[in-house]
């Protein structure tokens, strides 16, 4: 079967992946559509389409259960979008999530100040065609929009700009809802809205997008253990997610960078194709988003320790704060690889494959019969039913089976099954494994265990 795959595999090209094969592979199969495309699309805005929103749920599922069902003092939360405007005074955004913005004068683009040649900014140059820059201004990165019946700016509101404020807000609640006691994380998942003035390397920055956040309350003095200890979980986090670990790399803020509030604070990066970049902070936020929310509140937010004589104290908060859309492209990244297959000195020679962690992949398992005829569609069709209950499935019948299987390694399906004349006859099928190609052959009963097995023993080669 698939006797056009040579076995010197391992061979690959492109060691250096572009975002743009990143972009064209997304578009072409479905994972990611610029928004409103037939009007010219709407910069900083990107939908997932059907691969995309699986890969998407599938790495949320996985944040998911890491953060909550193996960490038996973490809970969830969903809070909702809109907050009372209070909530961005208290948190400081209003004063200050801001990005030093220049324009110029002459071709009137628009530049963050702190991202151009520091020189040119001096001189007031702008550095795209030497025109002269306006004054460097702060520009708030908050959308405003209007809630109520009247436009007049008393129902001002803003979209969240994090997930964080919500799950401090709630941290009352959950603290007596749920009888918590310290230390306790609060997980949440959801949107966040910027208004980012440059949008570029597609996902990685956008105006709308998700994130995954964690906040974890501790007694003072505690901060920097837990601190410590949230580095080395989030760390061991991406190993188990399969991607390769010398491609991340921890960056400590330096004084400069730290936010004020900030005692401590570490990026965790990824060597993106546009170089390392940010993928998730991890900071030490001593105790100042309660301590601000109790004065702009009025309520009172301390933690009573009954462990200990009743005493009282606002806890200090470690935070581990993701992008999950950021998240999703990395995993892309990491997974993109052409490789070559075959010596028949044409295109067939290469593959596209995406080497998903078969947890993260959007198809877990494609069925595939060798024929159309002579019954084995239905047979293969009768196969997938018998898998669906476990796992997502694809069924395809059109074109050579090698063809078929580049389809499905383009948007890593980690295991195919194929469907032939002796499986008519004995009831075995092949399973073919992705990245090594290997295809081995199983009684149909043996099918879900075999596929179970080789996804809890799954190791990216
Ligand atoms: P940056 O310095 O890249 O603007 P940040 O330090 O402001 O990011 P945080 O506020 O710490 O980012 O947000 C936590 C995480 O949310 C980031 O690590 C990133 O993964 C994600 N994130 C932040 N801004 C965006 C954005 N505009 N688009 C996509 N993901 C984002």
């Amino acid at each position: 079967m698939d006797s056009s795959v040579s076995r010197d595999a391992g061979i690959t090209r492109d060691a250096g992946i572009t975002m743009e094969k990143i972009v064209s592979l997304a578009k072409r199969r479905g994972f990611v559509f610029q928004s409103s495309e037939i009007y010219g699309g709407q910069s900083g805005a990107w939908d997932y389409g059907p691969m995309g929103i699986e890969l998407k749920n599938r790495i949320q599922r996985f944040w998911w259960k890491e953060m909550t069902q193996l960490h038996d003092d973490i809970v969830g939360l969903d809070a909702a979008i809109l907050m009372h405007p209070r909530v961005w005074e208290a948190s400081g955004h209003v004063e200050n999530f801001t990005d030093p913005l220049v324009d110029c004068k002459k071709c009137k683009q628009r530049f963050r100040a702190d991202q151009i040649d520091q020189a040119k900014l001096a001189k007031k140059e702008c550095p795209e065609c030497g025109g002269e820059l306006t004054d460097t201004r702060k520009f708030n990165l908050m959308f405003k929009t209007n809630i109520g019946p009247v436009d007049d700016g008393t129902g001002l509101i803003y979209l969240r700009p994090e997930t964080a404020q919500g799950i401090y807000v709630n941290y009352k609640n959950i603290l007596q809802s749920n009888r918590m006691k310290l230390p306790f994380g609060i997980a949440q998942v959801g949107k966040a809205f910027r208004n980012e003035i440059v949008t570029k390397n597609f996902i990685f920055r956008t105006c709308e997008f998700e994130q995954m956040e964690m906040q974890y309350f501790v007694k003072p003095g505690e901060d920097e253990k837990f601190f410590d200890y949230w580095r080395g979980q989030r760390w061991a986090y991406y190993e188990k997610l399969g991607v390769r670990m010398d491609k991340l790399r921890w960056h400590q803020h330096g004084k400069d960078e730290l936010a004020h509030y900030a005692k401590d604070a570490y990026d965790i990066e990824y060597e993106f194709p546009m170089g390392f970049k940010e993928l998730e902070g991890v900071h030490n936020r001593s105790n100042y988003d309660l301590t601000r929310h109790q004065e702009f509140s009025g309520k009172d937010l301390q933690y009573i320790d009954q462990d200990n004589g009743n005493e009282r104290y606002i806890p200090f908060i470690v935070e581990t704060s993701a992008g999950l859309t950021r998240q999703l492209l990395m995993v892309l990244c990491d997974a993109y690889e052409e490789q070559k297959v075959g010596d028949k000195g044409n295109e067939d020679d290469w593959r596209t494959v995406l080497h998903f962690h078969p947890e993260l992949a959007p198809v877990t398992v494609a069925v595939l019969p060798l024929m159309k005829k002579d019954g084995l569609a239905e047979l293969a069709q009768d196969i997938r039913q018998g898998l669906k209950q476990e796992f997502s499935t694809d069924y395809d019948q059109g074109g050579a089976i090698g063809r078929r299987y580049r389809r499905q390694d383009e948007v890593g399906t980690p295991f195919c099954v194929t469907v032939d004349y002796q499986t008519k006859e004995d009831g075995t099928v092949t399973v073919r494994f992705r990245d090594s190609m290997e295809q081995i052959r199983v009684k149909r009963e043996e099918l879900e265990l075999t596929l179970k097995k080789a996804i809890k023993e799954y190791k990216r080669v």
